[in-house]
């Protein structure tokens, strides 16, 4: 099993990080060993000072495909769920100054939170999902999937260029804006549309 995350794929994220916009997918991998799930506590690492939400739809891979045509694509999932790409913000700054790889500010353990999954015939248009986080019970980010700069088709034709897709891998979709830091005792809550799908404690 992999976890393959999007970065950037969504303008008004983009823009609050002050990145610029990509002209493709920005792609990179997490371990098995960065999932964290069933709502288990997020004991914030020590290696970093500043360890940043980015809530996420993510979708599971239920079938095995490579060079998979957009058009297609839908046939290669069949359940949508909620995460958190969890990022060590300082060090990616640092590591992005110095050139150098991102997994050690993305891929460490308990970096990807996953909820539980439903099935996305529950949503009339897979393209039209809202989905959003509550931090200490406030509202902090708020997305809708059709807002991706690259849809979830587009995404699994895209990745699949590069990476066999097998059954049960993860692809995180990217964040829309209200990113920001988590502190020990915060509680999250994800939601898609209005059920409550991971609500975990930060530790
Ligand atoms: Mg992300």
């Amino acid at each position: 099993m992999k976890i393959i995350c999007i970065g950037r794929n969504y303008e008004d994220h983009a823009k609050e990080l002050k990145n610029p916009l990509a002209q493709e997918p920005i792609v990179f991998l997490k371990p098995d060993s960065a999932l964290l799930r069933n709502n288990d506590p997020f004991y914030i690492p020590q290696f970093a000072k500043q360890f940043h939400y980015e809530t996420e739809l993510v979708v599971r891979i239920s079938r095995l495909g490579k060079k998979i045509d957009a058009s297609f694509a839908h046939r290669y999932y069949d359940e949508i769920g909620l995460g958190v790409d969890f990022t060590a913000r300082d060090l990616q700054d640092e590591l992005r100054q110095k050139g150098l790889p991102w997994e050690k500010c993305k891929a460490f353990d308990g970096s990807a939170v996953i909820s539980k999954f439903t099935p996305k015939m529950r949503f009339p248009d897979i393209n039209d999902v809202n989905f959003s986080l509550k931090v200490n019970g406030e509202l902090r980010q708020q997305g809708n999937s059709g807002d991706m700069i690259s849809s979830i088709d587009q995404l699994i034709a895209y990745v699949s260029n590069y990476f066999t897709l097998k059954i049960g891998d993860y692809i995180f979709t990217g964040t829309p804006a209200g990113v920001g830091s988590v502190n020990i005792g915060d509680r999250l809550q994800g939601y898609i549309e209005d059920r409550l799908f991971f609500d975990f404690n930060i530790k």
